[in-house]
């Protein structure tokens, strides 16, 4: 194959270096610009990508230095059986700065077949191989950890037998399936302005009477050609199956997409595709797969020929257009089995093994993504009164960065795209959702702030504003956890132990859907907490803001705003709230304003931002700021709304 390829003397010397040499993990080599300039014309495995990434970076070097050398740091010491990582470290002589690659070294047994298109027979034979072996072997993912046994959509599409050119829409409950407890297909992919078809009031009965696939866009109709592989006769597409014209149908549907994409028997992923118009399958150029076959001894000792390849999951499928959608998070999180089609491969996730074309046995150094959620919702524990353990909020809190980092259609869908998640996780720690927060962490739950505010799309409620879900932009959600860490460390932490956390008195919620999860009216906290009164001295450029205290002191912010546009003018009146609980004398606050209400009604507020003291050193450093805080600040009965 043409991915077959040799490596430099020198990248030689460390993956098959002499046994002495083996043990100790680490190698350094230097090479001068002709032996690196040589290396690359010969297609080393590792110096090709290096100057792949900075070719510009490369040819300073050899205009300004052409004496100095660049320096490769190998680091292997993480050598398994089944292979190992190696990080390179490399450092330009016009630099003084590294940066790093990453690779996973392992065993090449035998090259898979690869050919030009992921339509090809070998594809969707390897395709139907890892379905199949996870079908009749693998327990956790027959488990239906996540489904509901019997459980099915309202509606599915019937594609018929291998050769029908038409397919009908099916009413569950009506027309039933045959046989009764026949699997389908779930598909996720990203929606075009103005999709056609779709399911309309007006149009039911002309679906359910059947239509030609013919005129179905090309992504569905790739994925019949896959369903049929797979010899799965139904399969369900958002579009066909839930009433698009009908807020009512929908009401009804959204609540049960957990249960659609969880007891589906495989979920079809269009990660490449930007709209259903771009089909599932690619042409693809076997020279520019990322992966070569060099000889290494580094895990056996003897040299065998290898495969080396940077993170091949990592930088396909989080980064493909179809994983900015905010919907697709909990599609792929809750189906048991994804099959994914990428720009160069097909890729293969279940809750035992990924897998992908080029390693179609699995990538022995990955553990499936959802690993670490069965284990932990195994051992969740719904009598303790932390119903959420640390490990469990750290995912949840995990979720939702990463799901800030998605777009919505129709923001008003902020808290529906990931309430199947948490759900499951409701169902599974029986702790109490609120708008987006859990309530047996919610004080801890309030310590996110957002990095990259957008403008809101829409100016419709959606959640209360000490809610992630009241802001658009990707969020730092933090965790913390309680006072244990001091004796974790050898050494004693400086100052206060989370003496004065905000203590939760009351919270309130009323939702439109059950459990909070969707459709939230209203809701507010009531914290006993130290405040701070203080007067804005007005933006000082790049979120920076003075402000002062009663008695004219000046503190000096750096403030996040949850939203675009959110200006605290000079003269303003703000109410600081010490947040954040974690060891030692860090200042962290919530940035309060109060809002209108009638007179004679209780002082309420809304949450603006998030600040902290600008240049915020560690420990002692900080102490002054946190004594005079503490001494100017009141315990005072706060609510946000
Ligand atoms: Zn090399
Ligand atoms: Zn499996």
């Amino acid at each position: 194959m043409s991915y077959i390829t040799e490596l430099c003397p020198a990248c030689r010397s460390v993956l098959c270096p002499e046994n002495e040499i083996r043990d100790e993990g680490y190698a350094t080599v230097e090479l001068k610009p002709e032996a690196f300039q040589s290396a690359v014309k010969q297609g080393c495995a590792i110096c090709s990508i290096i100057w792949n990434k900075t070719e510009q970076q490369a040819k300073t070097w050899f205009q300004t230095l052409p004496e100095a050398c660049i320096k490769l740091e190998f680091d292997y010491s993480s050598i398994e059986p089944k292979g190992t990582s190696l990080f390179v470290y490399y450092t330009y002589p016009t630099s003084d700065s590294f940066d790093i690659l990453s690779f996973h070294i392992i065993p090449a047994d035998g090259v898979p077949r690869i050919e030009p298109s992921t339509s090809s027979t070998s594809s969707l034979t390897a395709a139907y191989n890892w379905f199949q072996g996870c079908c009749s072997t693998h327990t956790n993912c027959n488990s239906k950890i996540f489904a509901k046994a019997g459980w099915y959509p309202t509606r599915l599409v019937d594609i018929g037998h291998k050769e029908s050119s038409h397919w009908r829409l099916l009413v569950v409950s009506e027309d039933g399936i045959s046989p009764q407890s026949a699997p389908y297909m779930t598909l996720s992919y990203r929606w075009a302005p103005n999709p056609k078809p779709i399911l309309l009031a007006s149009n039911i009965d002309e679906f359910r009477h059947g239509k030609p696939i013919k005129d179905f866009p090309q992504t569905f109709r790739d994925f019949i050609v896959v369903a049929r592989r797979f010899s799965i006769r139904y399969i369900w597409i958002d579009a066909l199956c839930i009433i698009q014209d009908s807020r009512g149908d929908w009401e009804i549907e959204a609540p049960t997409m957990r249960f659609v994409y969880a007891n589906s028997i495989c979920n079809v992923a269009a990660s490449v595709s930007n709209s259903p118009n771009e089909g599932l399958f690619r042409s693809r150029d076997i020279d520019k797969l990322n992966v070569r076959i060099v000889p290494c001894s580094l895990y056996s000792g003897k040299e065998e020929p290898s495969y080396i390849y940077e993170e091949f999951w990592d930088e396909t499928i989080p980064e493909a257009p179809l994983h900015k959608r905010g919907w697709v998070l909990q599609e792929c999180i809750l189906a048991s089995r994804v099959l994914y089609f990428g720009k160069n491969q097909i890729f293969w996730e279940c809750l035992t093994r990924r897998k992908c074309e080029l390693l179609p046995n699995g990538l022995p150094l990955e553990e499936p993504s959802r690993r670490d959620l069965i284990d932990l919702l195994h051992q969740a524990d719904t009598s303790n009164s932390r119903k959420m353990s640390d490990d469990l909020s750290e995912l949840w809190i995990r979720y939702v960065n990463e799901y800030s980092r998605c777009t919505l259609t129709n923001p008003s869908d902020k808290l529906a795209a990931i309430a199947g998640i948490a759900q499951l996780f409701q169902d599974f720690t029986g702790d109490e959702y609120i708008a987006g927060l859990w309530k047996s962490r919610l004080v801890e739950m309030l310590n996110w702030r957002v990095l990259m505010p957008r403008e809101l799309k829409s100016l419709d409620y959606r959640a209360p504003s000490w809610s992630w879900a009241s802001t658009e932009g990707d969020l730092n959600f933090e965790v913390h956890y309680d006072v244990e860490l001091p004796e974790l460390v050898d050494v004693p932490l400086p100052g206060p132990f989370d003496v004065r956390l905000p203590e939760l008195l009351d919270v309130c919620v009323r939702a439109r859907g059950p459990h909070n999860m969707t459709g939230i009216l209203e809701g507010s906290i009531t914290l006993r907490a130290n405040i701070l009164v203080v007067t804005s001295g007005g933006n000082q450029g790049h979120d920076r803001y003075s402000v002062f205290d009663d008695t004219g002191r000046s503190i000096c912010l750096e403030f996040y705003p949850d939203r675009l546009n959110i200006d605290l003018p000079e003269g303003d009146k703000l109410t600081l709230m010490h947040l954040r609980p974690k060891w030692g004398w860090f200042l962290h606050y919530l940035v309060l304003v109060e809002v209108f209400v009638p007179a004679g009604s209780e002082v309420q507020y809304r949450r603006v931002g998030y600040a902290f003291p600008e240049n915020e050193k560690y420990e002692e450093e900080c102490k002054d700021e946190y004594d005079y805080f503490m001494s100017r600040s009141s315990v005072e009965n706060i609510t946000i709304v």
